[in-house]
């Protein structure tokens, strides 16, 4: 068995690392380029959410590479993801591949189905090895997770344009090929110290934007255009609104056991929208007002062009920027986003928030 998995920001690292611990042979897909893409979309439906699309295009690639497993999530709710799996699949089968799929399903409240389905991929792995194996992929994740906030806060301060990119490539990779949790920490210690030593202006006075959207736009930066590295290029702090390990601290962890996190982020949202819509959508509208009350200069919401719960807090967000006074800037992406344009909605967008911000310091 040669076991691939889809492309998902950092979280590939993590998987690949978890996989390999769990005694699998592991073909990572390429990286995502324009071909990945293009295979994508030539072999997805045409209104099939972007997403969908890339992972098409890293399942090919894989399968070209010689894999024969692939490793997918399932999905609950009023959203399309819940049946992805069964649609790559069903294309993949008709293109000809010979391969399995294993769906890993969120737990509806049982942690152990999901662990279950884990053990079944690696028989002769005996528990403790498997709860090891997970840990130690849960403190990778945590690890990742830490660094990539610190050079938000670090990129725009930077003195030389591109050093705190350069310096997160270095200090993520010791992470990646870390066995233990003892290794993890030892390379989150010396990543953290590699990325604050990045020359820096401390005192310079940059623009705080909240990123929020969609899970795997806002995780995975070929997807968003690499809009977190473009912004804080551009002297832009950014914060993230989702972070896989929050993800997973709510959707596997408390949801198995029958509690409900983000609270703080559906009574935010509550005036605005008060029931689940599937995928972030309910998300994207409270982390907004969270940051409008946060005293944010402005928020960026991402979505996929045709993502239907990203839709609804679309047409919500106008009413809450007004309300709650933070300007929000929507980006649609898909295949046909085009960077050029992108950028002059971003430079427009950061010119009306630093006007904004004079505005109201000599009021
Ligand atoms: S959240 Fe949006 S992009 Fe993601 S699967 Fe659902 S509809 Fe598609």
């Amino acid at each position: 068995m040669k076991i691939t998995y889809p492309h998902l920001g950092s979280l590939s690292i993590a998987m690949h690392g978890l996989l390999e611990d769990l005694g699998l042979d592991v073909q990572a897909p390429p990286p995502i380029t324009k071909r990945t893409i293009n295979l994508g979309v030539r072999h997805s439906p045409e209104f099939a959410c972007f997403p969908l699309k890339i992972n098409m295009g890293n399942f090919i690639e894989a399968l070209e590479a010689g894999a024969d497993t692939i490793v997918m999530a399932g999905g609950t709710g009023p959203c399309r993801f819940g049946y992805y799996a069964q649609v790559q699949r069903e294309i993949l089968r008709d293109l000809g591949y010979n391969f399995e799929m294993i769906v890993l399903e969120p737990p509806q409240g049982q942690m152990s189905e999901l662990v279950d389905k884990i053990k079944e991929l690696c028989g002769d792995k005996s528990w403790p090895e498997v709860m090891r194996a997970l840990h130690t992929a849960w403190r990778r994740i945590k690890a990742m997770d830490q660094l990539h906030a610190l050079t938000l806060k670090v990129r725009p301060r930077e003195l030389e344009k591109g050093s705190t990119t350069k310096a997160y490539k270095e200090a993520l990779q010791p992470i990646a090929s870390a066995r233990s949790n003892a290794q993890i920490e030892e390379a989150l210690r010396r990543g953290t110290k590699t990325v604050k030593a990045v020359p820096c202006d401390y005192e310079k006075d940059v623009l705080r934007i909240g990123l929020v959207g969609e899970i795997y736009m806002i995780l995975e930066p070929y997807a968003n255009l690499y809009i977190e590295n473009v912004l804080g290029e551009m002297g832009v702090e950014v914060e993230r609104s989702i972070y896989i390990s929050h993800w997973i601290k709510e959707h596997l962890v408390l949801s198995s056991l029958g509690l409900k996190g983000s609270k703080q982020i559906k009574k935010a949202a509550a005036p605005y929208l008060n029931h689940f819509v599937g995928g972030h959508g309910w998300e994207s509208v409270g982390d907004t007002v969270l940051y409008a009350r946060k005293g944010f200069d402005g928020v960026v919401h991402i979505l996929p062009f045709t993502c239907t719960p990203e839709i609804v807090a679309q047409s919500i967000l106008p009413t809450v920027s007004r309300e709650q006074g933070i300007p929000v800037i929507s980006f649609s992406l898909d295949e046909q986003a085009g960077e050029a344009g992108f950028i002059t909605r971003l430079e427009a967008f950061l010119d009306l928030l630093s006007q904004r911000r004079i505005k109201t310091k000599t009021m």
